[in-house]
């Protein structure tokens, strides 16, 4: 094939920098796939860039202060700034001009400021400042375009995990929170791009596939549950069958599927045949945030009235290895000691896998602000310790009673191919949330290990929020 002239010219370079939560990164995928589509060069660095691209965070004050240094960063280094993502949302300190935007108020020379999952409003600032180099050959390559509409364009993660995507968007209006109106209500994928994502992924050699949104169990809830299409056949759009056509798909390539931000309702029950068969990880992320009926209230929690201890019991019930992780709250307005007592309580009725636990700090715009009998921080930091002295316990307990077991790990990091060890996971181990499994040199010489590939491996120790094992 002869050179193709285009290609042949000096592609214009844009930088990247992502911040935030797994929903970001795959926004960041989105714009970096319509980027190398396009045929810009990506990178990392700010200098030599024509410019750079910061996807920002803006949920809690930490994450806001990160966003903004790194934008002051960017500027400095480059000059020449689009800011993308939740913090682009945000509106700052009303000047009486309209208009207000924080990003905008701290830094007035950044060229464009967009919210979060703005693929396409990001792509027309960059063609205003660095025109779009022309390649049609690029261009008509499809598998290179990352879109809504099924096709697995640039992951940020390692090639073996990717999380994908279901919908965009929360009907909830938890009282701490301001995702919503920074993403709006509830906008569900189709079903048949979404498994067309899936399968995409697959192909190219992922071996978790880590499903995600704001709320899992809601998905379909916008379109009734809509009956779309994949592969000729007929299929709901709804969290069973969407659990069902991958709990299918990923054995054909003997991948995982894993669970995130999975709400107690009790049509997740039917799901979990599909753990206890393992077609789909018996591993559930539930955002409880509390346990005490009126702390629930007052944070305007989604399945505030479910009975979360009986709906656990009737989960190990059908599936008995599950493993549940949670995030929790210390510290919400108005919390008393007997409510955050009950807390405690239920953390070691409920034994917890994994607990993470925030104090609760005060949100920008969040409803929460006006709640009364906000804590002094030193009272929500104080609850946040003793919560996560017990969740420790309960964690560590579950982990010394696998000591002894064999367990699936997959390969995260392997130097010199793990002739002396290396670093895992199990089904009962999220990447970057939960623990690993750091694997011991093999029993056998002539064993090998692969990043990506799965071991089996007998645990021999558990030290903190992680386990020790040998493969075998
Ligand atoms: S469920 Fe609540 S915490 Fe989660 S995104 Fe929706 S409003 Fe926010």
């Amino acid at each position: 094939m002869g050179e193709n002239p285009a290609m042949s010219q000096t592609a214009p370079t844009v930088g990247f920098v992502s911040l935030g939560c797994p929903k970001a990164l795959t926004d960041s995928e989105l714009i970096l796939t319509q980027l190398r589509a396009e045929g810009y060069t990506t990178s990392k660095t700010f200098e030599g860039a024509d410019l750079v691209i910061v996807n920002t965070c803006g949920f809690i004050d930490d994450a806001v202060k990160e966003s903004l240094d790194t934008i002051g960063e960017a500027l400095a280094a480059n000059g020449r700034v689009i800011v993308t993502g939740c913090l682009g949302a945000k509106g700052g300190k009303d000047t009486g001009e309209g208009g207000a935007n924080l990003v905008r108020q701290v830094h007035p020379k950044v060229l464009a400021v967009t919210g979060p999952h703005a693929t396409q409003e990001v792509m027309d600032a960059v063609h205003r400042h660095v025109p779009k180099p022309h390649d049609p050959f690029v261009d008509l390559v499809p598998e290179a375009r990352a879109d809504f509409r099924g096709v697995a364009g640039i992951k940020l993660t390692p090639r073996h995990y990717a999380y994908l995507k279901i919908s965009e968007g929360c009907n909830h209006r938890c009282s701490f929170c301001i995702i919503p109106s920074m993403r709006g209500d509830l906008v569900s994928r189709p079903i048949g791009d979404v498994l067309n994502e899936a399968r995409a992924l697959f192909e190219s050699g992922v071996k978790e596939l880590l499903v995600i949104s704001q709320d899992t169990s809601a998905y379909g809830v916008d379109i009734q549950y809509r009956t779309g299409f994949w592969d000729g056949q007929p299929v709901k759009t709804r969290m069973l069958e969407l659990c069902e056509q991958l709990g299918t798909l990923a054995e054909g390539y003997g991948a995982w599927v894993r669970l995130h931000y999975v709400y107690p309702y009790p049509t997740v029950d039917h799901v979990l045949p599909l753990m206890a068969q393992g077609r789909i990880l018996p591993y559930l992320d539930v955002p409880f945030q509390h346990a005490h009926p009126d702390v629930l209230k007052r944070m305007k929690r989604p399945a505030s009235g479910e009975r979360n201890l009986e709906r656990l019991a009737r989960w190990r019930e059908i599936c008995p290895e599950i493993v549940v992780r949670s995030t929790f709250i210390a510290g919400f307005p108005g919390e008393t000691e007997a409510e955050f007592d009950y807390l405690l309580d239920f953390l070691r009725e409920a034994q917890i896998d994994r607990a993470g636990c925030f104090a609760y700090s005060p949100v920008d715009g969040a409803a929460a602000n006006d709640i009364p009998g906000l804590l002094p921080q030193a009272e929500r930091e104080a609850r946040q310790a003793r919560f996560m002295a017990v969740a420790e316990a309960v964690s560590a307990a579950k982990l010394q009673q696998r000591v002894g077991a064999t367990m699936q790990v997959l390969v995260d990091h392997a130097p010199a191919l793990g002739r002396k060890g290396g670093v895992g996971r199990s089904y009962a181990d999220a990447p970057e949330i939960d623990g690993v499994v750091r694997l011991l040199p093999p029993e056998k010489a002539s064993k090998t290990l692969k990043v990506g590939e799965f071991t089996r491996a007998r645990v021999v120790a558990a030290e903190g929020h992680d386990l020790v094992a040998v493969p075998i």
